[in-house]
């Protein structure tokens, strides 16, 4: 039984088959799903989707892409939304340097510390969108020993994932993995051991090889676990088994 720990099935690209979809999954080798918010609307969706299916989870935050309105008030939206039981961490949120559109570098960091301090308090892991800003988001990270969680679709080098499992955290692999062109990750697969290790799919993008050009949906997170078990020399059911595992333990599922 897989684990996809990252998809957005808010995602107007699931309005069609939204409910077969996810009702299917189970019968597709994909047990659990949690779904991550990238802002208060979508949060909300998550922990709707999350009370209508028993084997979907919700993660609910403000995403850097998505911060340029951020205010004590949103913060208390969020504080709100994640007291619901079905909400198993903050996220998505994180640091964003790729978009030049985005809000500046300084405010991104101060609501991504804002939302760290919040799964500190809640006790909840978070979940790291980290994209061109490898050094700051391990910086900002550091600063808050006590919160670990996973860096999503991880795509920092193999000396900084070797530092990130030191320090406790979890990577986030996806669809990325499975391209020809995906030059550091056996360096990466081979840094980080099993154990700290979640599959996703990042729904409905990053879509693994070889559907690439497809829609992307958690029944395709098969491909990712595949793709690890071929770089650590196992078999896909184990990693299956151990990454389910690891997703159960960090975001506290029975
Ligand atoms: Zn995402």
């Amino acid at each position: 039984m897989l684990f996809d720990t990252h998809a957005h099935y808010y995602d107007g690209r699931f309005d069609s088959d939204r409910d077969e979809l996810l009702a299917a999954l189970p019968q597709r080798g994909v047990g659990l799903v949690l779904c991550p918010g990238c802002d208060l609307p979508s949060s909300r969706a998550c922990v709707e989707l999350a009370e209508r299916f028993p084997h979907v989870y919700a993660a609910v935050g403000v995403h850097p892409s998505d911060c340029a309105g951020w205010d004590e008030a949103m913060l208390a939206q969020v504080r709100a939304l994640a007291a619901h039981p079905k909400v198993k961490a903050i996220g998505e949120i994180g640091l964003d340097y790729y978009w030049k559109e985005n809000p500046p570098k300084e405010f991104q960091q101060n609501v991504f510390r804002q939302q760290l301090e919040l799964a500190r308090e809640l006790r909840l892991p978070v979940i790291v969108h980290d994209r061109e800003a490898h050094g700051d988001c391990l910086a900002v990270v550091k600063e808050y020993p006590d919160v670990t969680g996973v860096f999503h679709c991880y795509s920092g080098s193999a000396e900084m994932a070797r530092e990130l499992v030191e320090l406790g955290w979890y990577l986030g692999f996806d669809g990325p993995i499975t391209y020809k062109n995906a030059r550091k990750a056996p360096e990466v697969l081979a840094a980080v051991p099993l154990e700290r290790m979640l599959v996703e799919t990042d729904s409905p993008y990053l879509t693994p090889e070889p559907f690439r050009g497809r829609r992307n949906d958690s029944g395709y997170v098969y491909r990712v676990a595949e793709t690890i078990a071929q770089a650590k020399g196992i078999t896909p059911e184990e990693v299956a088994e151990i990454t389910t595992a690891n997703g159960k333990k960090l975001f506290c599922i029975d």
